[in-house]
């Protein structure tokens, strides 16, 4: 079925439809890239890409890093239109700290396992079982739930959001269990209660499997990308001595591809969604980089496909919209979350 508005649309538009997982029918041709550059011309638009996006999505945008820093990157863009090829809650990330500006997402359709894994009800609720607590959420949540957290974290600084608080507190911890079980050791608080949410990607990086690649790649050191739920059990092992500790290096996007061109060994495992493989290979084309686990792909990065961007060009569409009043209250969560420090780049 081909999708409305492709009328005055280019002719390559003509060939997309809306398949089961996505939009599909257009190939990543150069003709193609060029006519998605010339349409995000057209529109006044920038194209941001998070690093887990397929690889020919990363090579067409004009920036490519995780949400935080791809939102912040949105801020102080000079384009009045942000084209954001990544999952929902990032785009409303970035369109509560751009709020006057139009942020468009490819497929409105992709979500996050991690972020549905709580509803703003539900938070409400447990907000009533502790109503002293305060809330403390990982990036990976709908503009809703921020609006009712009083501060935001990424896995760079979980640890220092969550010793910020007065001891005496009761905090509420979510929707990641991982990252939660990661922060509750190292704090040592016992008055952290945690949400049992968890990425549908992590599944596929467990603790044996880690133990496993530590014992047939006794040379390989181990990168962890935790900004990401796939990676946040791979945290969590690692901390439990699945991989020895001497290799194993926690980095942020921006520490991953600086440390990859310092590596001094010839194989590095990747424990993170599969897509950030390919910014690796092209940093440092000498290392042998491998996934932990292949299988570790999220399907809904995977549906920002060159159909969806494209159909999005044209069409201006899907428009991500977040009321005013959730925008302002999900804006100071994050905001209080910068002022603390070092909050890396987002999930
Ligand atoms: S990899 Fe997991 S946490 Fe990241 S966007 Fe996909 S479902 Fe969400």
């Amino acid at each position: 079925m081909a999708t409305t508005g492709a009328k005055l649309a280019p002719p390559l538009m003509g060939q997309v439809f809306d398949g089961p997982t996505g939009f599909a029918g257009v190939e990543a041709t150069p003709e193609w890239a060029q006519e998605v550059k010339r349409l995000a011309r057209e529109r006044n638009a920038t194209i941001l890409a998070h690093n887990y996006q397929l690889p020919e999505i990363q090579d067409v945008a004009d920036h490519v890093g995780d949400s935080l820093a791809l939102s912040r990157i949105a801020a102080e863009a000079p384009e009045d239109t942000i084209v954001f090829c990544g999952v929902h809650f990032m785009a409303e990330t970035a369109k509560i700290l751009s709020p006057a500006k139009t942020v468009l997402i490819p497929d409105q359709r992709a979500g996050c396992s991690l972020a549905d894994s709580i509803t703003a009800d539900e938070l409400r609720a447990w907000k009533a079982e502790h109503p002293n607590a305060m809330v403390v959420s990982y990036v990976n949540t709908t503009a809703e739930v921020k609006a009712l957290t009083d501060i935001c974290c990424t896995s760079s600084n979980a640890v220092d959001v969550v010793a910020s608080i007065d001891p005496d507190r009761e905090v509420l911890f979510l929707p990641d269990q991982f990252l939660g079980a990661h922060v509750k050791r190292v704090t040592g608080r016992a008055n952290m209660h945690i949400w049992a949410g968890e990425c549908h990607v992590h599944a596929g990086i467990n603790g044996d499997e880690l133990t496993e690649q530590a014992r047939t790649h006794p040379d390989a050191e181990l990168f962890v990308h935790p900004e990401c739920g796939c990676a946040t059990s791979a945290l969590y092992l690692a901390g439990e001595g699945a991989f020895p500790a001497d290799r194993v290096h926690i980095l942020s996007t921006g520490g991953m591809i600086d440390a990859a061109k310092a590596a001094k060994s010839s194989q590095v495992l990747v424990a993170t969604e599969v897509g950030m493989l390919h910014q690796l290979r092209k940093a440092a084309p000498g290392i042998d980089f491998q996934a932990v686990n292949d299988r570790a792909s999220c399907k809904y990065m995977k549906m920002i496909t060159p159909a969806a961007l494209l159909r999005c060009l044209v069409e201006g569409r899907d428009e991500v919209y977040v009321d005013p009043e959730t925008a302002a209250l999900g804006r100071n969560s994050v905001q209080r979350m910068i002022a603390i420090g070092n909050p890396g780049g987002g999930e």
